[in-house]
């Protein structure tokens, strides 16, 4: 469950991302009384099997049996925020032709190393890197995204304009754009990597490798996502 939304004096719609269909709002109704048998089951981030049927113009839920839920451990606010922030992500990117199942599994993941986290936040630059790439947004990270030069050691920026980094001949001087050292594009590079690569989930941005990832982010989706701004006033 992505998100839910109040729906008159008893029902909530609720927004869910799943294998089979990607996106789909369906009304729970009855959830917000006492004794309805959905409620404390259609919390948010929580994995579950829904019966549904096609009502008229949204989906209606029958049933809904708990697969996963880090309920208990995602209610403290930096998860929460975190968790959010995933969620967020999924919904406001996601398109009729993803790889369903892929983010979908992408997704289910987070969730559940969010939950397991003490330092959550740091599962999101990874996170967001791997659900860009499958989308196609991928920022390259072995050349020049104005000019295909392969980049070069040392210096390079980030223009989250252009979707990716540019070496010292396409760096408009003007324009003031981040810097980032070798070793910011080495961890940027790790960071993409798929699953079972060097490093894995566990792996740590860097400060910059993390704000070059909230950059192009926000650029694709042309803002910045409310849960991080959410997630910055929380504080470090
Ligand atoms: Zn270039």
């Amino acid at each position: 469950m992505l998100r839910g939304r109040q729906l008159g004096e008893a029902d909530r719609i609720l927004t869910l991302f799943t294998a089979q269909r990607g996106k789909v709002d369906a009304v729970a109704k009855g959830v917000r009384r006492p004794r309805s048998h959905l409620g404390g089951r259609v919390e948010p981030f929580t994995e579950c099997d829904f019966l549904m049927h096609r009502g008229r113009s949204l989906d209606v839920i029958v049933s809904a049996e708990i697969v996963h839920s880090g309920w208990a451990r995602l209610v403290e606010p930096e998860r929460y925020a975190v968790a959010a922030a995933v969620a967020e992500l999924v919904d406001a990117f996601c398109e009729p032709d993803l790889a369903l199942l892929d983010v979908y599994e992408l997704l289910a993941g987070a969730i559940a190393a969010i939950a397991a986290s003490t330092a959550p936040r740091t599962l999101l630059p990874r996170f967001s890197l791997r659900l860009l790439d499958m989308l196609g947004l991928a920022p390259p990270l072995t050349t020049c995204v104005r000019c295909g030069a392969a980049l070069p050691a040392g210096s390079v920026w980030l223009d989250a304009q252009a979707g990716g980094i540019v070496d010292a001949a396409c760096r408009e001087r003007w324009q003031n754009l981040p810097e980032l050292a070798e070793r910011d594009l080495a961890n940027l590079r790790s960071l993409a990597l798929p699953k079972g690569g060097a490093g894995g989930a566990t792996l740590l941005a860097t400060p910059p490798a993390t704000a070059a990832v909230e950059e192009l982010v926000a650029h694709h989706l042309g803002k910045r996502p409310k849960a991080l701004t959410q997630l910055g006033s929380l504080g470090a």
